[in-house]
C-alpha cells in the first residue's frame, strides 16, 4: 500500500464492484498510526451516517458448556477433560433475563456448546418461551449447528436472531481447524446459515483472527464471504490460545498474537465501510487482548456489546479461551464499569431498544439501497 493512502483511495478500492481479496489484503496489513487513523475516521463517518453512534447491549448468558464437537481451537471441546460440564437451570437463566430487563438491556444472547439432543432442544424452547412471556427482550441464540426443523422450533418459540460463525470461509482451512470425523463439515456449517435465513432469523456470522495456518488472504476471503452471504450481524474476534486444545503453542502462526487485535479492528472498519448498516459486535475476546479492546472496537465501527450475565460461579467453566476478562465481576459491577467506559468514548447506550440490524429489514424488503 502507498504510504499516503487517503480516505478517498480506500473508499474507491472498497467500492469497486469487482472487489477482490488482493484489494483488501493491503488494508488489513495497514499498520502506521496515520493509516489506522484514516481507516478509523472513514468507518466512523459511515457508522454515524448509517447506524448512529448508539451501542446496543445484549446480555450474554453462557448457559451450557456441554459440547459434542472437538474444534481444535476451543477450550470447551469434548475431549478437554479438564472442564466441569454444566447447564444452568431455567431459574438461573430467568434470573439473568430479569437482570437484563431491569437494566433495560433490550436483548439477550443465550449461548451454549453444541448439543443436538431432543431434551436440550426442548429445554431451549421452553426457556425462550418463558422469557418472552415475561419480558420484552429480543432473543438471540448461539447454540451451534442444528437441523432446519430445530431452527424453526427455536424461531417459533420466540428467538429472532441466531449467531453461527463460519469460523473461516476457506473450506481447506476449515479442514485444518477441525477433526475429520464427519461431525465438523464446512458444508454443514454453510447449510445451517442458509437454513437460518430461510427460517426467517436475523443471522449473525463471522470468523476468528490469527488461528494457526490462517493468512491475510483468508481473512480478506472472510470479508467477501460475509458480504456475499448477506449476513445481518458480524461477530469477529482474535483467536486466543487455550492450554487444553491442540492449537495451544502451535508453530503455524502467520498472524502473531500481538497483531491480532489490530487486524480485528481493521476488519471491523472494513466491514463497516463495505456493509454499512449491519450490526457489528465488539467482542469480549478483544478485551482479553487489551483492557480497552472493546472500546477500541466501537471506535472502529462496532455497535454492539455483549455484557456477560453468566452467573459468576459458572464463568470459569465456560472458557472458550484462557485469560477471559471479568471472571470474578458480578453482572452488576460489570454494568457500572461498562456504562462509564462507553460514555468515555462518546457513544450512547441504546437502553430499552432491541437494536435490530437495519440490514435485515433492507434484505427482506429486497430493496438494495444505493451507496
Ligand atoms: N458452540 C457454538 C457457540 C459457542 S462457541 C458454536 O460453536 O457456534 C462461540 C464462538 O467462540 C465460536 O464460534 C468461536 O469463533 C469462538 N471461539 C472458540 N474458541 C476460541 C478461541 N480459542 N479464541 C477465540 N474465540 C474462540
Ligand atoms: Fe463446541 Fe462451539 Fe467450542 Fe466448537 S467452538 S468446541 S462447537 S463450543
Amino acid at each position: 500500500m502507498k504510504k499516503a493512502e487517503t480516505q478517498h483511495d480506500i473508499m474507491n478500492r472498497l467500492s469497486s464492484p469487482s472487489l477482490k481479496k488482493e484489494d483488501i489484503v493491503p488494508i488489513l496489513k495497514m499498520g502506521t498510526r496515520e493509516e489506522m487513523n484514516i481507516l478509523q475516521s472513514l468507518a466512523m463517518k459511515i457508522k454515524q451516517e448509517r447506524v448512529g453512534r448508539i451501542v446496543y447491549f445484549r446480555g450474554l448468558v453462557e448457559f451450557s458448556n456441554l459440547c459434542r464437537k472437538n474444534c481444535f481451537y476451543c477450550g470447551l471441546r469434548k475431549e478437554n477433560k479438564g472442564v466441569n460440564r454444566f447447564r444452568l437451570s431455567e431459574e438461573e437463566i430467568l434470573h439473568a433475563a430479569a437482570f437484563a430487563h431491569e437494566k433495560r438491556y433490550g436483548s439477550l444472547v443465550l449461548q451454549s456448546g453444541e448439543n443436538q439432543s431432543e431434551e436440550h432442544i426442548d429445554f431451549i424452547c421452553r426457556v425462550v418461551e418463558q422469557i418472552k412471556s415475561k419480558y420484552d427482550l429480543g432473543i438471540t441464540l448461539s447454540c451451534g449447528e442444528q437441523s432446519e426443523d430445530t431452527y424453526r422450533r427455536f424461531f417459533e418459540s420466540g428467538a429472532h436472531r441466531y449467531l453461527l460463525r463460519i469460523e473461516t470461509s476457506s473450506p481447506e482451512l476449515y479442514g485444518k481447524w477441525h477433526p475429520e470425523d464427519g461431525k465438523h463439515r464446512f458444508e454443514t456449517r454453510l447449510n445451517c446459515l442458509k437454513s437460518l435465513k430461510k427460517v426467517g432469523f436475523q443471522v449473525g456470522s463471522g470468523s476468528m483472527i490469527g488461528v494457526p495456518y490462517q493468512t491475510y488472504e483468508d481473512i480478506a476471503g472472510d470479508i467477501l464471504f460475509l458480504r456475499d452471504m448477506e449476513v445481518d450481524m458480524m461477530g469477529i474476534g482474535p483467536f486466543i490460545e487455550h492450554s487444553g486444545t491442540p492449537f495451544y503453542r502451535s508453530e503455524a502462526y502467520s498472524i502473531p498474537r500481538e497483531e491480532r487485535l489490530k487486524v480485528t479492528l481493521t476488519m471491523i472498519a472494513v466491514l463497516r465501510i463495505l456493509l454499512k448498516d449491519v450490526n457489528i459486535a465488539s467482542t469480549t475476546a478483544m478485551q482479553a487482548l487489551d483492557k480497552f479492546g472493546r472500546e477500541k472496537g466501537l471506535l472502529f465501527g462496532a455497535n454492539v456489546i455483549m455484557p456477560n450475565l453468566t452467573p459468576t460461579i459458572r464463568r470459569k467453566d465456560y472458557l472458550l479461551y484462557e485469560n477471559k476478562p471479568c471472571l470474578d465481576e458480578d453482572a452488576f459491577l460489570c454494568n457500572n464499569c461498562l456504562e462509564a467506559r462507553i460514555a468515555s468514548v462518546g457513544e450512547t447506550i441504546g437502553y430499552g431498544q432491541w437494536g435490530d440490524p437495519l440490514h435485515f429489514f433492507r434484505r427482506i424488503n429486497h430493496s438494495s439501497s444505493p451507496s
